[in-house]
């Protein structure tokens, strides 16, 4: 699974970040900053090394804070157990999707722009 260096919600650009003095010091693999719209992720280093599937995980569970916060369910986003069974299940279907080799990506605003004749 490729772990975007952004992406937006509801207009907002989320970075993610690779610090490892923020995560490392307080042992988490991530964390929302939601003051500045940014996802915190843990790199591999010398001192820290995680699979490939636990970062990607650590960022579904970031994602999954930053989903509820933007759909407006300010507790749900502090619920962990939610937060966790829920980002479980996006890593797993982002992370086995399967897709047509020669096609194209499919991206919605593409498709918009051709009914509407924007971007021409
Ligand atoms: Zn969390």
């Amino acid at each position: 699974m490729k772990i975007p260096k952004r992406f937006k919600l509801y207009g907002h650009t989320i970075e993610v970040v690779w610090d490892n003095t923020q995560c490392h010091d307080s042992d988490n693999r991530g964390l929302a900053d939601y003051r500045n719209n940014r996802i915190v992720l843990q790199p591999n280093g010398d001192q820290v090394k995680y699979p490939q599937s636990l970062v990607a995980q650590a960022f579904c569970h970031e994602l999954v804070h930053f989903l509820l916060d933007c759909a407006g369910y300010p507790d749900d986003r502090k619920d962990e157990t939610k937060v966790e069974r829920i980002s479980h299940l996006l890593h797993q279907a982002l992370s086995t999707a399967e897709y047509e080799d020669d096609e194209e990506p499919f991206y919605v605003a593409d498709l918009l722009s051709k009914q509407t004749g924007a971007n021409k």
